[in-house]
């Protein structure tokens, strides 16, 4: 598990982490994860309402 610095407060998070443990500033890699489960829910939606039509 790497380290990396937070861009906000310039502390060591980790690189697994999806918000700075420090400040609470979302990571990069959260913004990666929060994208993926818009396109889930949107995913889900379109499957939903192509099986209700
Ligand atoms: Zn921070």
């Amino acid at each position: 598990m790497a380290l990396k610095f937070c861009t906000d407060c310039r502390k060591q998070v980790s690189s697994v982490a999806v918000e700075c443990p420090h400040c609470g500033r979302i990571m990069n890699n959260g913004r990666i994860y929060m994208f993926l489960r818009v396109m889930m829910i949107v995913i889900l939606f379109y499957y939903l309402h192509s099986h209700l039509s």
